[in-house]
């Protein structure tokens, strides 16, 4: 078994040296990379006689200090050279060799089809050469390529190209030079034959800046939306942030094998392919949207991570939680705002509350990790985001933009920490800094206990807030929380009751936002002449599960003005429906009866209809249970969908056909919203197995002209008609077997499937033609999926279980990151029912007693079965 180090936040000391420029050339070559790194270094801690830099896997072949060989003056193991030198100034050059063409593991330097590219963030640098491979070593870089001109005619680096030579023998060289400072992780290299789609957007200086998207030839047409996308956000971060892009170019790169979705490296984003190419042919209308918010995200980050970066690791949602909320907000303001925030709150409650509730909870701002790369979590991400957003409600627009202002002026160019964003944050007050900052350094998600009591002789209504904080995952208890409460009292039409709050010395930030602050809070509101249904934490305020009991979800599911609230309502009333199911057997009719006042509802629009529609996964079922037992929760969710579809029938069957329109591709809100809505009805009424509607989807399945429809009619075919789903599967693959990216769709839908027999498919397709363990998406879409399959993983026969973790064996010697990916589906590990955790245990334990597994996974299943 693996020694796993930890690294603890406390043990932070900054670097004895500074590399202020690098001058690195990469010669390229058939077998091999060679690279000479030329640094300008220079003695920060005069005490020091010692340089350390990290390199891994590296073939050295050449060490001076100021042009002399530094024979006898440095120590190399397995991480990291130390070098003797006591001089303050000097240039230190290393000369490597590495070999691109046999990385498996994607970090540093590697080969993705015909492509060379890169992928540094967080510590890949160390994998090309010699280096202070942290972030808080931030230097100016120029970059010089040179290859083979017919293999590699695009030759890429990062900031604006300076020179291009043509040399003897058909090889030709590109020098890049990048002025602003950035630490290793945002360097990045492309080298390669690659089609580019350019474009200019003129920022608000009146600089023109080109644009281009590098992609494999032949996809040149589906990079519109791509390039669409750049250019609003752009535009965007001008307008909202007053923030302008800085280099004279952007480039994009797309490539198929990609560890992550994106990266956001200096003037040089290389993306996974799935979140650059698309057309209404090969991509769901969910794929456009993944487009629009991964391109802005990439490119938000270059003020919020890579001019003003991260001090250390462990300050990663100083970057990712503000920038996931700025492509949130972009994203908003692109679209429907209500619908953008159902989709976002629905993502963290099936991502990030479950890992709160396992075993590898952490706080967005985590004490220690053992490998960095597992901490690219939902928690840091999506968590971190709902933690910005209430700081920007407690700061209002205006002062939230005046703190933002502060940020990038205090701190531009420099690697600082997340207290020093709170700093500028706290400039403009408005909230309690000290209070608020528990949200980074607490873990798990906090329930919200809200009792209500109404005294109609004295028209006063009293609100009774419990904050149920759990303790850490080491069970340590943890503080309340300070959080911005938003709220509507409403009459028994709807309407918004008017109040007063009885206690002056309680704080409202707004009309109709509270400040929470204790563990058990009373608010008193006077004048309130009916009693209200409370509609409460509207918008998701803040990122608390609430229960309240005496809540009124059918009268909000009618009645809620907030778009969230109306969705939230449908899915605890769903949920409670679940529930009463599993316990007595018995459907709740008044469900079934609240269910009109959203199905039948033409006020609502289209796309959140669709959302509300929805009942809950089995995934957030899954949470609620004391004991995870998929069967029950599964059977009842069948029974009620099917209960639905009875008595909706005609309904649903009307919806269907007004919105159904197989030649209509645009990506309008209108359209995207009529292709959610029948999908949304169809994938009811699928239930009822009836022929006439299986005829309908086979029907949607042969005409209609959009990925969304035929991807959509095929998963309901495989899972409710496999007889009908056989041709049209055959057809599919026939149709796309060329496209990887559709072809992950085919294999998600094969490996999602919930009836019988799926892991034998699954198992099967492994040796499809189309399938490369090499490539991640491919592997993501066929054994990650499987892996979220509750039905089909938590299998009673723990085949599920055993599969899993033979993959992730396998994986871990190519992959690291990838195969701890696949081994976070073992997090729900300590809540199984007794028969299933045994049978998981025994997986889990096969794979401890590899011999030579990565400490990525190691952590995780260390973590899991908490040894
Ligand atoms: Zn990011």
């Amino acid at each position: 078994m693996s020694q796993a180090k930890t690294i603890h936040l406390h043990d932070y000391t900054a670097p004895s040296h500074h590399i202020v420029h690098t001058d690195l050339t990469f010669e390229i070559f058939d077998e091999h990379t060679l690279v000479i790194n030329r640094m300008q270094v220079r003695r920060m801690d005069k005490e020091s006689g010692a340089m350390t830099l990290h390199g891994e896997g590296l073939t050295l072949l050449c060490v001076k200090v100021d042009d002399v060989k530094a024979e006898g003056q440095f120590e190399c193991d397995a991480e990291q050279m130390v070098l003797q030198c006591d001089k303050d100034e000097f240039v230190l050059q290393v000369v490597t060799k590495i070999y691109p063409d046999e990385n498996t593991t994607l970090e540093g330097l590697y080969r993705s089809g015909t492509i060379l590219c890169t992928q540094n963030e967080p510590e890949g640098f160390r994998h090309i050469t010699y280096f202070i491979d942290r972030p808080d070593n931030m230097s100016t870089f120029t970059t010089t390529i040179i290859a083979e001109t017919s293999r590699y005619p695009i030759l890429l680096g990062n900031g604006n190209l300076v020179e291009t030579e043509t040399y003897a023998e058909g090889r030709h060289m590109a020098k890049w030079e990048d002025p602003f400072a950035k630490p290793s992780y945002l360097f990045a290299l492309v080298a390669g034959d690659l089609g580019v789609v350019s474009d200019t957007f003129t920022t608000m200086s009146n600089r023109e800046i080109a644009l281009n998207i590098y992609v494999d030839r032949g996809n040149e047409n589906k990079c519109d939306h791509a390039m669409r996308s750049l250019k609003n956000a752009m535009k965007w971060d001008e307008e909202v942030y007053g923030r302008e892009y800085d280099l004279d170019i952007y480039n994009i790169v797309a490539v198929d094998s990609f560890n992550m979705g994106a990266m956001e490296n200096k003037g040089l984003n290389i993306f996974n392919s799935h979140y650059v190419l698309a057309d209404e042919d090969s991509a769901t209308d969910q794929n456009f949207m993944g487009i629009e918010s991964v391109i802005a995200h990439e490119y938000f980050h270059n003020w919020t991570g890579n001019r003003i970066t991260c001090r250390d690791w462990f300050q990663l949602t100083l970057k990712e939680g503000l920038t996931v909320f700025r492509d949130q907000s972009f994203s908003a303001d692109m679209n429907d705002a209500s619908v953008q925030r159902i989709s976002d709150v629905k993502a963290l409650r099936e991502r990030q509350f479950v890992e709160d509730a396992g075993p590898t909870a952490h706080p967005i701002k985590p004490k220690s990790y053992v490998e960095i790369n597992n901490f690219y979590t939902a928690t840091i991400y999506e968590k971190g985001a709902e933690v910005i957003r209430m700081l920007h409600t407690f700061l209002g627009e205006e002062k939230y933009r005046k703190a933002m202002d502060l940020y990038f002026e205090t701190f531009d160019a420099k690697a600082v920490r997340t207290e020093d964003f709170l700093w500028a944050m706290d400039q403009q007050g408005g909230f309690d800094l000290e209070r608020f900052s528990r949200w980074y350094a607490q873990e798990r998600t906090p329930t919200l206990k809200v009792h209500e009591h109404y005294d109609g002789v004295k028209n006063e209504y009293t609100l009774t807030l419990q904050q149920v904080i759990p303790a850490n995952v080491k069970g340590e208890k943890q503080l309340p929380y300070y959080f911005p409460l938003a709220f509507t009292l409403l009459d028994r039409d709807g309407v918004a009751l008017q109040w007063n709050l009885a206690d002056k010395r309680q704080t409202l930030l707004d009309k109709g936002m509270l400040i929470v602050q204790e563990e058990e809070e009373k608010f008193t509101f006077t004048e309130v002449t009916t009693e209200p249904k409370l509609s409460i934490n509207n918008n998701f305020s803040a990122p608390f599960k609430i229960e309240h009991d005496q809540a009124d979800y059918g009268f909000l599911m009618q009645f809620a003005s907030d778009g969230f609230i109306r969705y939230e309502a449908t899915q605890k009333a769903a949920m409670n429906a679940i529930d009463m199911f599993v316990e007595n057997g018995e459907i709740d009719t008044r469900y079934l009866v609240n269910f009109a006042a959203i199905l039948e509802d033409e006020s609502i629009g289209l796309e959140a209809k669709a959302f509300m529609l929805e009942l809950p996964t089995l995934s957030v079922l899954m949470q609620e249970q004391k004991e995870i037992d998929i069967a029950p929760i599964s059977k009842a969710l069948n029974l009620l969908k099917h209960a639905l579809a009875t008595r909706y029938k005609d309904t649903m069957l009307t919806i269907y056909q007004q919105f159904h329109k197989p030649e209509n591709s645009a990506l309008d809100a209108q359209s995207m919203g009529e292709r959610a809505i029948k999908n949304a009805v169809l994938s009811y009424l699928m239930v009822l197995e009836d022929e006439d509607i299986n005829a309908l989807c086979v029907v949607q399945y042969e005409n209609s002209v959009t990925m969304t429809d035929r991807i959509v009619a095929l998963d309901l075919l495989e899972n409710y008609a496999p007889d009908l789903a056989q041709d049209r599967l055959v057809h599919f693959y026939a149709r796309y077997k060329e496209n990887t990216l559709v072809m992950n769709k085919y294999l998600s839908v094969l490996s999602a499937s919930e009836r019988e027999g799926t892991i034998d498919r699954v198992q099967a397709l492994q040796n499809d033609p189309v399938y490369d363990v090499k490539v991640p998406n491919l592997v993501r879409a066929l054994i990650g999926v499987f892996a979220r399959n509750a039905v089909a993983f938590h299998a009673p026969t723990g085949h599920g279980y055993a599969f899993l973790a033979e993959k992730v064996i396998e994986l871990d010697a190519l992959n690291p990151q990838i195969a701890s990916g696949l081994t976070t589906a073992f997090r729900s590990y300590d809540r199984l029912n007794p028969n299933n955790k045994a049978l998981m245990k025994d997986a889990l334990e096969m794979i401890m007693n590899e011999k030579e597994i990565s400490s990525n996974v190691l952590e995780l299943v260390q973590k899991i079965l908490d040894v």
